[in-house]
Order: structure tokens, then sequence, then C-alpha cells
């Protein structure tokens, strides 16, 4: 089924083997050794690491995997943090639904199921945060559940490997099939594993390195000369440019202006700086109350899945006694930069730096 002179039993051992000598040390992860001497994974750790990586490099969740399983080693100690806690921790990580599907998740598993994860894919899928995607890593490499784990660097060795020409996103089903169709029902955690290793290490998008790669005798791209065109893509539409004002205003005592963002809707539930609405035409800059506002020379550039931002920031002095009708004061001695999600902290370093 997979190359005329190669079978699948070789692709998965070929794979299998170079991932024994070659897996990623992270921190989330029971490497081919240890699980080869018993240990099993924790799917708390596992689940954890997964919601993390969702649009977010391993580069990038390093450090905050880390943080979090520090402050919080089990789901149960998760389970029972404030949220504000945990969404100020997520800071930086972007996509702040993750964080407060993290914590209702955290507490169904610790609540309703005692604290144990469900061990297979149909079982994870529906809680909080947790999509296909997610449900079948967390079943393969937690539990050893033949799942087809099919992420960006996966698509890319798959597309290279059976040279499927078909661009994204038409191309996924034909993906998702190729890759349950080689997934073996032994060490199909260290299987996914692997896959997602030699894409992320070898099979990478712009120079792969076919020369030391386990599946190079049947990969139909490498042969075809290919590989560098494949995965095929349809172009993306521009993402559009929005504008915005934020307001920046310090009491006398040193005590800022800030507000809690609606739950629903983007960076929901945050931290922010007052502002406009953020959209495509100019913003208007009608300040919120009567003050010195002054416009500060720069503006904040932040990308979101769907847009551009580009924040301009105006700050002034309150004046004395001045009470917010929105919003709140945080004292200065309670106020956290890394509180802020990453947009309001541009902001924030904006100001600091005038
Ligand atoms: Fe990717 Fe090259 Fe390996 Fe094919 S041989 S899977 S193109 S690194």
């Amino acid at each position: 089924m997979c190359t005329p002179t190669t079978s699948r039993a070789e692709i998965v051992g070929d794979l299998l083997g170079w991932y024994d000598a070659n897996a990623r040390d992270l921190p989330w992860r029971v490497g081919p050794a240890a699980r080869a001497a018993g240990q099993r994974p924790d799917p708390y750790r596992v689940w954890l690491s997964e919601v993390m990586l969702q649009q977010t490099t391993v580069a990038v969740v390093r450090d905050y995997f880390l943080r979090f399983t520090r402050l919080w080693p089990t789901v149960g100690e998760l389970a029972a943090a404030p949220e504000a806690r945990v969404l100020g921790e997520w800071a930086g990580l972007g996509y702040y639904a993750r964080a407060r599907n993290l914590v209702k998740c955290a507490r169904v598993v610790a609540g309703e199921r005692g604290g144990r994860f469900p061990d297979t894919r149909d079982g994870l899928i529906g809680l909080p945060g947790i999509g296909p995607y997610t449900a079948a890593a967390i079943a393969a490499i937690a539990f050893d559940r033949p799942e087809a784990v099919v992420d960006g660097n996966v698509e890319r060795v798959l597309a290279r490997l059976f040279a499927i020409a078909t661009p994204l996103p038409a191309a996924k089903a034909e993906l998702r099939r190729r890759a349950q169709e080689l997934t073996p029902t032994r060490r199909p955690g260290d299987f996914a594993q692997a896959m997602m290793d030699l894409g992320a290490t070898v099979c990478t998008p712009k120079s792969p390195a076919c020369g030391t790669c386990p599946l190079r005798a049947p990969c139909r791209a490498r042969s075809a000369g290919t590989a560098a065109d494949l995965p095929r893509r349809v172009a993306r539409r521009p993402r559009p440019v929005r504008r915005g004002i934020v307001w920046i205003a310090r009491s006398e005592d040193g005590a800022l202006w800030l507000e809690r963002r609606p739950e629903k809707g983007l960076l929901g539930g945050m931290l922010g700086w007052p502002g406009t609405a953020w959209g495509e035409s100019e913003p208007d800059d009608t300040p919120p109350f009567a003050a010195d506002w002054q416009t500060l020379p720069g503006e904040v550039r932040h990308t979101f899945t769907h847009f551009h931002l580009i924040l301009t920031v105006r700050h002034a002095e309150l004046p004395a006694g001045f009470l917010p009708q929105t919003g709140f004061l945080v004292p200065a001695r309670s106020f956290r930069p890394s509180d802020l999600p990453s947009v309001m902290r541009k902001a924030y370093d904006l100001w600091r730096g005038r």
C-alpha cells in the first residue's frame, strides 16, 4: 500500500528505530528509553502540553509548561486555582479561550471524574477545549491508543512521503486516512511522536534533510525531486488591518486605570487598558473623560489569527479624586505587567518607555 517496494511495517519500524535514537527531549514527554523501562506518561502533563501547543511553538511552550507544572503539579491543584490567576500565568501564550477552557476542563476532570482523564479519543472529545486533534493526541500519547495524530508537521511528512499534490486544506481527509493506515497497534504513542519529531527536525518546511531521513527510501517526493514544493496550499487571503486607541491613565499615587474585558470575545476575561473598538475605519478618538491626554509617539502592532491590529496609545495623569465610571484602579503595588495579554503588554511597554 505504501510504495511499490516498502511495506507499511518497514516504514513504521524504520521510523520508530529513528525515534529511539533521536527523540526530542521535551519536559512533558516520557522518552522511548524510559517508556521501554515501564514508565507511563502522566495524562495531566500530556493534556496540558497539548492544549498549550495548540497554535503555539514548542520553544515558547516549554517555559510555560514548566511554570504551570511547578505551580499546579496535578489536575486537582489546577482545578482549585482561581481562573484569574491561571489567565495571568497564561499571558503571552495568546488565544485566551484556551486558558479558560483549561480551567473548566481541569474542574470537570477533578470534580466529575475523580481526577482521571478519559482514556479514549471518544471519551476525551467534548471535554472543554478538547477537539478531535487534541483528543487523538492525548489518547495516543498518554494511553497508547492507535489514533492518527495529524498536526502541521505530520501533514508535511505524509504529503511528501506519498507525494500528495492536492493542496491543503482539501488534502486533509486523504492525509488523515494515510496516517490512520500507517498507525501501528504496537507503540502508537511513540509512532505519533516520531512523526511529529521527524516533521519538526528533519522533514522541515524549506530544506528537508532527506539524506538523514529514515523514510528516504520509500519517500515519493524525494525521488521525484518535489519535496520542497509539498504540501501545496491554497493561497490565503491577506489579513485585514484594524485600528484602535487605548487610554492609559495613572493617578497621583501610581494607581493605573484598567478594565477586565468581557468574558465573550477576543481576550475575553483578560485585564486590559480601556479603549475603543477595533475596526477597519479610523477609531473614534473622543477621550473617555476630560484630562490632558497626550498621544505617544509610535504605535502598537499585533497580529491575531484573522487580522493585524494597530493601536495608538494615549495617556494622561488622572485628575485628583478621580473615580472611574467603568473599569477600576489597580494600586501600583498590586499591578503585575505579566497579567496583561501580549497586545496590552506592548501598549504598557510603549508607555513605560515614553
Ligand atoms: Fe521528508 Fe525528505 Fe524524509 Fe521525504 S525523505 S519524508 S521529503 S525528509
